[in-house]
């Protein structure tokens, strides 16, 4: 019989706020936004852990050049070729070692591809054999494929930081880092340009998803990834007050200048790109030539008004970030979870004036 694993309605972002407490902060300054990270093979780094997510319209090399001025990171698109790859080392000589994940699926061309890069890069480097951070990402975390490519990479690459997802559970935080991934990236069907919910009804509300894979992560010594369903900078704050560790990116980074997409100009003159999702037609039809008749598109393509340089973007966030630090008393990200508390509400924003 089917079962009803929760009589409990899961949160998302829209459907809590933050609750400000007596603060010991008196300037947004005060706010530290970096994080120092150690991993079990004894990698350290510390960044602002936000990450532009692997889309081709949003993981790009143009975005990681402005993102890592905010020592923030990018998980750069998997479809990027080897020379690219080596342009961006060349000119880049190790510095952003920690600001980017490369991105691999799980198939066996995928292995022979990023062996490749991993060798370029370290000639490039003067063959210093840089730890490199591995975002290993698909669209479905629970199936065996996933695991066996997080062993693969880890076996293979035993320097290296690895991320896997995405799952939404405890249960897939826990399948992963057995598997031996870092971290585990946690987020199904909450993406502004994802349709899965509408496709086969899968889906898991992102703000409890994030509660609820905390505790697991924990145990396991993994750090979590929120990727997906951020709308705004308060939906961010609310990621890191829930217990995630990075925040990923798509909708909020899409539409600027860094997105390495074609800009054009509507009937009224106003300009816009297209951006689509990664399982959508359009990536499908753009990297396969074709939709298998097996699969259905589970992404939306839409156009998105011109939103100029990203670094306004990340200023605004960094300062929404900073703001909800000094309203709870945190003065660092890591300390959002610990003081951050929630309450459940109806409405969220006051809309009256806005056309
Ligand atoms: P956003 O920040 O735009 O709300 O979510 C970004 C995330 O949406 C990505 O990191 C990725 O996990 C997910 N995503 C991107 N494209 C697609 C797609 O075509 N279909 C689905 N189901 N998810 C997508």
């Amino acid at each position: 019989m089917a079962d009803i694993v929760s009589n409990d309605y899961k949160l998302d972002f829209s459907d809590v706020m933050i609750v400000p407490g007596i603060s010991h902060l008196n300037s947004r300054k005060e706010v530290n936004l970096l994080r120092t990270f150690k991993f079990k093979n004894g990698v350290e780094f510390e960044v602002c852990p936000i990450i532009a997510a692997n889309m081709d319209t949003v993981g790009t090399f143009s975005m990681l050049k402005r993102m890592e001025e905010h020592n923030m990171m990018v998980a750069l698109h998997k479809h990027y070729s080897i020379e690219k790859y080596k342009e961006f080392f060349e000119q880049d000589n190790g510095k952003s070692t920690f600001n980017y994940f490369i991105t691999v699926g799980t198939s066996k061309e995928e292995r022979v591809k990023f062996n490749d890069i991993w060798q370029l890069r370290k000639k490039c480097n003067l063959n210093k054999d840089f730890p490199v951070l591995i975002n290993i990402d698909i669209a479905n975390g629970y199936i065996p494929a996933l695991r066996e490519a997080v062993e693969y990479y880890k076996r293979t690459y035993p320097n290296s930081i690895i991320s896997a997802g995405n799952v939404c559970t405890p249960e897939g935080v826990r399948l992963l880092s057995d598997a031996g991934a870092d971290i585990a990236k946690i987020g199904i069907s909450g993406g502004s340009l994802c349709i899965t919910r509408a496709k086969t009804g899968v889906g898991y509300p992102q703000f409890s998803m994030i509660l609820e894979c905390r505790e697991e992560a924990d145990k396991r010594g993994v750090y979590l990834i929120s990727d997906g369903g951020c709308t705004c900078p308060g939906d961010i704050a609310k990621a890191f007050g829930a217990g995630a560790d990075f925040v990923m990116l798509g909708g909020m980074l899409a539409g600027h200048d860094e997105c390495e997409v074609e800009f054009y100009r509507n009937e009224n003159g106003e300009e816009y790109c297209i951006s689509h999702g990664m399982s959508s037609t359009t990536a499908m039809m753009k990297y396969n030539g074709n939709v298998p008749s097996h699969r259905t598109s589970e992404g939306r393509t839409v156009p998105i008004k011109a939103k100029g340089p990203v670094n306004n973007t990340l200023l605004d966030i960094e300062g929404g970030l900073r703001s909800c630090g000094t309203y709870i008393g945190a003065e660092t990200l890591e300390k959002f979870a610990e003081k951050a508390s929630f309450v459940k509400v109806y409405h969220q924003l006051n809309t009256s004036l806005v056309k």
